[in-house]
């Protein structure tokens, strides 16, 4: 999905939540729009490049279909390790953990309904040992 829709969504969330959480509902663009910054870890760790431009446009051209990519942060690992950082400092973090997790969850609805929309669901890996089994037996390298 295109940064500008996830900016947007991180926009309406933060005017949302700017009358109970404060300057804190700043955190709503953490995990709601510079989560996508994976995209950009897989682009230098795939092409051995540090151009963010090449970057945006290789993600951005629908022709360019890679399957089994690999985003550290769109993966169930990383939502499970995040849930559980979440709950144990949820009684002292309160005020940024609940922006934090309501708009990754907003975030990935997204990522997910424009998958399914776009068929590119499969492109991604959703699980890091998916991704490593997958590797492992060489049917996606
Ligand atoms: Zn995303």
């Amino acid at each position: 999905m295109y940064p500008l829709k996830h900016f947007i969504a991180c926009i309406v969330l933060f005017v949302i939540m700017f009358p109970i959480y404060k300057f804190w509902a700043l955190v709503v663009f953490v995990s709601g729009f510079l989560i996508d910054f994976d995209h950009y870890l897989w682009y230098i760790f795939r092409f051995k490049s540090f151009d963010l431009m090449k970057c945006y446009r290789f993600c951005a051209c629908k022709k360019n279909v890679v399957k089994n990519m690999l985003h550290i942060f769109h993966t169930a690992e990383a939502w499970i390790l995040i849930g559980m950082v979440g709950a144990i400092f949820y009684k002292e973090f309160e005020f940024v953990i609940f922006p934090f997790l309501f708009s990754l969850l907003v975030h990935l609805i997204m990522d997910f309904i424009y998958g399914l929309t776009h068929i590119k669901v499969h492109e991604r890996a959703l699980s890091f040992f998916e991704w490593m089994n997958k590797r492992k037996s060489r049917r996606y390298v």
